[in-house]
């Protein structure tokens, strides 16, 4: 058998993919009890315009602690929701959660709420309706709301999807192309599909600039969007180098640890009320 063939690889290959599998088994059944417990928590992070320094909205990223695991990412929960047949039901809880809170932001200058969304999500017939609801419960406007999609997305061209998208639009919903330049991004989505508000350009070509060439390909991209009429927000931005590139490039809006990581609701509170503005020492006035 495999023990006597080799220094054992076979007993540890077993032992991996058994960790693993009960590791998926761990989280999709605490999971479930999570989000009927209200057991998950939401963090905000601020976006801001890079000419006037306001912060213009947050993005809603859910966070989770298990008794059993420790602090699972969503990078992990996601994909393991999605697998479990949970999407539907954590999808809502987000939603239901932020809104409510980006609600109770709205005191001065308005707080635009983005709540990352899965394919899946949009696939249910009845997403567009039922967040209908949500806003309407919590009194959050529809014109504050916008939804992160990922370019896989624009692969399943499906009737549920595109309805459920249109339907959004008309409602006043943003919608937002996450991780832009990734995957399978291709211009030719941006004319298929003409309800996009904004794009995001994915952390890693932030990460490469200020470079001559990552800035070439930045101008291209804020080129393209204007012409589209779209906004362009610059994602993980760590360096005050990245954000004046950034902002000689043309792009609108950043995000951040430079400016501000993902925060407790209380402190967005906070933020709000002192007026969120960007708090960046170098760089030049901007
Ligand atoms: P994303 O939507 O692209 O979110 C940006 C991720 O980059 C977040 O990771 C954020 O914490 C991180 N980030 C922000 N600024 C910086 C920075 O300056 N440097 C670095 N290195 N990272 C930065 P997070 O919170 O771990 O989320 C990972 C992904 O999980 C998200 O990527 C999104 O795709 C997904 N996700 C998070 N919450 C939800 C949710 O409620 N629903 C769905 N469907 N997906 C979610
Ligand atoms: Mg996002
Ligand atoms: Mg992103
Ligand atoms: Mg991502």
């Amino acid at each position: 058998g495999a023990k006597k063939e080799g220094p054992g690889s076979y007993e540890l290959y077993d032992k991996v993919q058994g960790g693993e599998a009960l590791r998926r088994l761990t989280i999709a059944s605490e999971l479930r009890s999570a989000i009927e417990n209200d057991d998950l928590d939401v963090a905000y992070q601020p976006v801001f315009d890079v000419r006037s320094g306001r912060m213009t909205g947050v993005e809603a990223l859910a966070r989770w602690t298990t008794s059993s695991l420790g602090v699972v990412g969503p990078d992990e929960f996601v994909p393991a929701a999605e697998r479990a047949g949970l999407i539907g039901p954590l999808g809502s809880w987000v939603l239901r959660r932020a809104c409510t809170e980006a609600a109770r932001w709205q005191t001065g200058d308005p707080v635009e709420l983005r709540v990352n969304v899965s394919p899946l999500q949009l696939r249910q017939r009845t997403f567009a309706s039922s967040l209908a609801d949500t806003l309407e419960r919590t009194g959050l406007a529809p014109d504050l709301l916008g939804i992160e999609i990922t370019e896989t997305l624009w692969l399943e061209d499906t009737s549920a999807v595109k309805n459920n998208l249109d339907e959004l639009h008309r409602m006043g919903i943003k919608i937002l192309l996450d991780d832009f330049g990734v995957g399978h991004s291709s211009l030719d989505y941006l004319t298929r599909f003409p309800i996009l508000d904004a794009i995001k350009i994915d952390r890693s070509f932030v990460a490469d600039l200020p470079t001559e060439q990552s800035e070439a390909v930045i101008r291209a991209v804020v080129s393209v969007a204007d012409a589209f009429g779209l906004d362009v927000v610059g994602e993980g931005v760590e360096t005050t180098a990245q954000l004046d590139s950034l902002v000689r490039c043309g792009c609108g809006y950043a995000q951040g640890y430079l400016m501000a990581r993902p925060l407790p609701p209380g402190d967005v509170t906070a933020l709000v009320a002192s007026g969120g503005r960007m708090n960046v020492d170098a760089g030049p006035a901007r």
